[in-house]
């Protein structure tokens, strides 16, 4: 008897010890081009668990070197990328981020049913400046990121239903160049004339960090030419890929012409300190942690 306990601890451990082998191939294998030498060129579109890498918590550092003397705004911003109808066989790292268009639309309803007003960035730069949302009740800003067709074929027709509003930051390359999973320039003019705020997210998505100062500085100011010309409005609103920033970037961004940029460090609070590395959560499929984003 005790020999057969052992046999199957033994059996036990190896199980263990090869599904922690499967588990570090895989996320080696999901995130092999993060650390790759041409990162920014070789990632295949789809950002999104990438980006989540640079979530973190900052607030209290944020708060101490706030600068302003106005107080600080509440406002929480839900950062979006793909919304699409769950795909049978994806990982949960693969679905982490994305929402079915069904939890998108009970995230409205929720919205709507507890008083929220959705607010655009330029609103959200004044209520800082002013150092309060007042008159505006309970203030949320939904951001989209990346440019995805499916945020235009779920996401789009629920804020149209739900009368709300969001920012799509897209950036410009990858559009009209024949590549059916991103946004069109006549989807962004359309959702652009039905209220929704088209902002930067540069032109080619590559991490900062990687790049020489005057490379930054283009993605940050041709972009924003780009977009104008094609929606034919002042594109005021920045996104630095994967929420990488720095006091320089900021400037840079500032210099620009931008009168915010997201950025995606937790919080809610939003200061005159960082209105150009604005705070966000990503959202999730658990609707509860949507729901204690907004309580927050
Ligand atoms: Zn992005």
């Amino acid at each position: 008897m005790k020999f057969i306990d052992i046999k199957i601890l033994k059996l036990i451990i190896i199980f263990i010890l090869f599904s922690a082998l499967l588990s570090i191939v895989y996320v080696m294998v999901e995130y092999r081009t993060f650390t790759g030498p041409n990162f920014s060129h070789t990632v295949n579109g789809d950002f999104t668990y990438l980006e989540s890498f640079f979530q973190e918590e900052p607030e209290e550092m944020l708060t101490s070197i706030s600068s302003s003397t106005t107080p600080e705004v509440k406002v929480p911003i839900i950062i979006y990328h793909s919304v699409r109808p769950y795909i049978l066989g994806e990982s949960i790292l693969q679905d982490r981020f994305d929402i079915t268009p069904a939890l998108f639309e009970r995230q409205l309803a929720y919205l709507q049913k507890h008083g929220f007003t959705t607010i655009s960035p330029d609103e959200l730069a004044r209520d800082i400046k002013l150092g309060t949302t007042t008159p505006t009740i309970k203030p949320v800003m939904l951001s989209f990121d990346d440019g995805w067709e499916n945020q235009y074929k779920y996401a789009f027709p629920l804020l149209k239903k739900y009368h709300m509003i969001a920012t799509f930051y897209v950036y410009s390359n990858p559009i009209d160049k024949n590549r059916p999973s991103y946004l069109s320039w006549d989807q962004l003019r359309e959702m652009s004339a039905a209220g929704m705020i088209i902002g930067s997210h540069t032109l080619s998505h590559p991490l900062f960090r990687n790049l020489t100062v005057p490379e930054i500085k283009n993605e940050i100011v041709k972009s924003k030419k780009v977009i104008e010309s094609e929606i034919g409005k002042p594109v005021v609103n920045f996104a630095q890929p994967f929420g990488y920033s720095s006091p320089g970037i900021e400037a840079l961004i500032k210099e620009a012409g931008y009168k915010t940029a997201r950025g995606t460090f937790k919080g809610v609070y939003h200061s005159q300190a960082d209105l150009y590395n604005l705070q966000g959560y990503f959202t999730s499929d658990n609707f509860n942690d949507f729901v204690y984003i907004l309580s927050r």
